[in-house]
């Protein structure tokens, strides 16, 4: 070792003042080239002034090329794919990921030559003798990544002119006979696949180890990816994919690495970190390149990302145990998402936590795409005539772990973000669908009535979007009810006015839902061009012969009678209720004593035996 030592001073001290380093690693050896030839010829060949100990390697696969800079006085290297006179290599090489023919290498850079050689190129002031002193002692190191290494080879240092041309090992035939390789390519992004990732990694971790730097892997799971396939189709979607991938590698630096992991991971490779204390930065920065929304094909989608990442040396000691590490890391992220319980009845949510927002918007997102959320049907009696009037239409989230989830549990935290409105679009899309799905299974048309967000209706376009909807399924607008509450009307009493009226020019009818349970205002019975009240179910719920809410109840039916109006009681569970709504003239009733909220395939049948004639 010391002789070696010796032999690298000397060399040092007639070199220019940057020294270029080539450490190249293969099936045989690990070798520490002092670069410093105007040309090097790399290739399985024993002619090779590097010869590579692979039988996927071709025989002249790659070449080194000196140039120099007339203003800095200083020389570097290219590396060209194959040899001088043009003859391309089998399997190419791979810069940082990146296929390419000719590259200027610059410091740091990782090398594959589309087998299981790699290499990674470093230039070094002469004053870096330390990194030097670690990059040559190499020989024996206990700490090597290699487990294959040959140490009765030695891992050399080696200066141009000493080159070791280890005949024994390099295979010589005439006939180009290099294996092909697997791609290392993946085909829709252009990036390094899984293998050339781990290739990769293995030479970074070496690398870190040697020069007792550090190296980090962050997986990102775009696991929303199938969802956006689905909804904009095969080649959209790999467009949108081959976007985010040269979204990140655009924020990484030079010799970062940036691989499609399997269907829906992007793999990043830092291999080169002084220490890891900026770790989280540098990945919020990577993040936020995919976490925008994407607008293609007039569709915009986004991407709703987990990761995890995993360092060297601090959490792992080899390039098996990081990998490992961070996959398991990201799994715990995803089961984590998915058992989000933050949902209690009853609360107000508190979505000041920015994180905790993000969290629920996130899942509920997914829940749409995933197609949890479902629409579940409850119908409106006609005690006069037997007959069921409209069904109104209820969202309900079939959570893979909590099971039904009520919307009083997720629909105020919806509210809080911007997904209240595609959410709202869905339902009143859905519920329309339905109404018209019925209509062409052959049970007589009845009204659909669908709950509104305020959100929803305040939006600027909201008639338009009925319109549309309405177009979209084919049903006819007097089969649609929206449902406004009182306090929503109070947000703004005169937009809203403008709004039912001109939603009722096409036909759509308007419901006064919760009716009497907080205003119950004689003007907005006046002013606003509704078809129908609903009566609350609180009252319902304290109905009895002589009560104070029986006098309430009865007061408010003459007052929809007065402005003639329907009015339907909520909420009707037994039949003293019942008996009472009827004595009081109120015979349109809904609530469980007709039936509990139904799924969609039961509400049909439920209809086809109980609807008989057409309104
Ligand atoms: P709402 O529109 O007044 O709906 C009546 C609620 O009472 C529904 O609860 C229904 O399942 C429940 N219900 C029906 N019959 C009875 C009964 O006999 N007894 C009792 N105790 N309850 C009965 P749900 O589905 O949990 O909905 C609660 C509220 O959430 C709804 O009040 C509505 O304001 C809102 N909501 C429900 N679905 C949607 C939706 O798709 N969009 C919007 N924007 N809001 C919705
Ligand atoms: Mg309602
Ligand atoms: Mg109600």
């Amino acid at each position: 070792m010391v002789n070696m030592i010796d032999e690298y001073n000397e060399i040092i001290n007639n070199t220019p003042f940057i020294q270029h380093i080539l450490v190249i690693e293969d099936q045989a050896q690990r070798r520490t080239i002092i670069l410093d030839e105007a040309n090097y010829s790399l290739g399985r060949h024993s002619s090779n002034s590097i010869p590579m100990y692979s039988r996927q390697a071709s025989r002249h696969h790659a070449t080194l090329v000196r140039k120099f800079n007339n203003k800095t006085n200083q020389y570097s290297y290219l590396i060209l794919d194959g040899d001088l006179e043009g003859n391309k290599s089998q399997n190419g090489i791979f810069i940082n990921g990146q296929k390419c023919l000719i590259h200027e290498l610059a410091d740091g850079d990782l090398i594959n030559f589309g087998c299981d050689v790699n290499a990674s190129y470093h230039h070094l002031g002469r004053r870096d003798n330390g990194l030097m002193n670690a990059a040559l002692n190499l020989a024996g190191d206990p700490n090597s990544e290699s487990q294959t290494l040959d140490n009765s080879q030695g891992n050399n240092l080696i200066k141009s002119t000493l080159i070791l041309s280890n005949e024994d090992t390099v295979n010589e035939r005439d006939e180009d006979d290099t294996l092909e390789d697997q791609s290392y390519l993946d085909t829709i992004t252009g990036l390094p696949n899984q293998t050339l990732f781990k290739e990769y990694l293995y030479i970074a971790i070496s690398n870190a180890k040697r020069y007792h730097n550090c190296a980090a892997i962050l997986l990102i799971d775009l696991d929303n990816l199938p969802q956006i396939y689905q909804s904009i189709g095969q080649e959209a979607g790999d467009r949108i994919l081959k976007e985010a991938g040269n979204s990140i590698r655009k924020r990484l630096r030079n010799g970062d690495i940036v691989a499609r992991w399997n269907e829906t991971q992007f793999a990043i490779l830092l291999p080169q970190m002084n220490d890891t204390q900026n770790l989280p930065n540098i990945v919020q920065r990577i993040i936020l390149a995919i976490d925008q929304p994407i607008t293609i094909n007039q569709q915009t989608v986004k991407f709703y990302p987990h990761h995890a990442i995993a360092s060297y040396p601090k959490e792992a000691t080899d390039s098996v145990e990081i990998l490992n590490l961070v996959e398991k890391r990201l799994t715990q992220v995803k089961l984590k998402e998915q058992s989000v319980a933050t949902f209690t009845t009853g609360t107000t949510p508190d979505l000041q936590t920015p994180n905790r927002k993000e969290r629920v918007e996130r899942r509920l997102y997914r829940a749409l795409e995933k197609g949890e959320l479902a629409l579940f049907y409850q119908p409106q009696v006609n005690l006069k005539t037997g007959e069921i009037e409209a069904m109104e239409a209820f969202v309900r989230w079939q959570h893979p772990q909590q099971g039904l989830v009520k919307p009083s549990q997720f629909l105020p935290w919806a509210d809080q973000t911007e997904l209240i409105n595609p959410l709202s679009q869905w339902i009143l899309q859905t519920a329309c669908e339905q109404n018209r799905q019925w209509q062409q299974a052959g049970i007589p048309a009845l009204v659909i009535s669908v709950n509104l967000s305020a959100k929803q209706f305040y939006q600027d376009n909201f008639s338009n979007l009925v319109t549309e909807i309405l177009k979209e399924t084919g049903l006819e607008a007097r089969w649609l009810e929206l449902e406004i509450t009182e306090s929503l009307v109070l947000d703004n009493f005169e937009k809203a006015q403008t709004i039912i009226q001109s939603l009722r020019q096409l036909g759509v009818r308007f419901s006064l839902d919760d009716f009497g349970k907080h205003y119950a205002s004689v003007r907005y019975l006046r002013e606003l061009p509704v078809n129908k009240i609903k009566i609350d179910q609180s009252l319902i719920a304290k109905l009895a012969e002589n009560s104070q809410e029986t006098e309430i109840i009865s007061a408010l039916i003459d007052l929809g009678k007065i402005f003639h109006l329907q009015v339907v009681a909520e909420g009707v569970e037994n039949q003293t209720q019942l008996a009472t709504l009827q004595n009081l003239q109120c015979f349109l009733m809904q609530g469980y004593r007709f039936s509990q909220p139904m799924k969609s395939e039961d509400a049909k049948n439920f209809l086809l035996l109980h609807r008989s004639t057409s309104p």
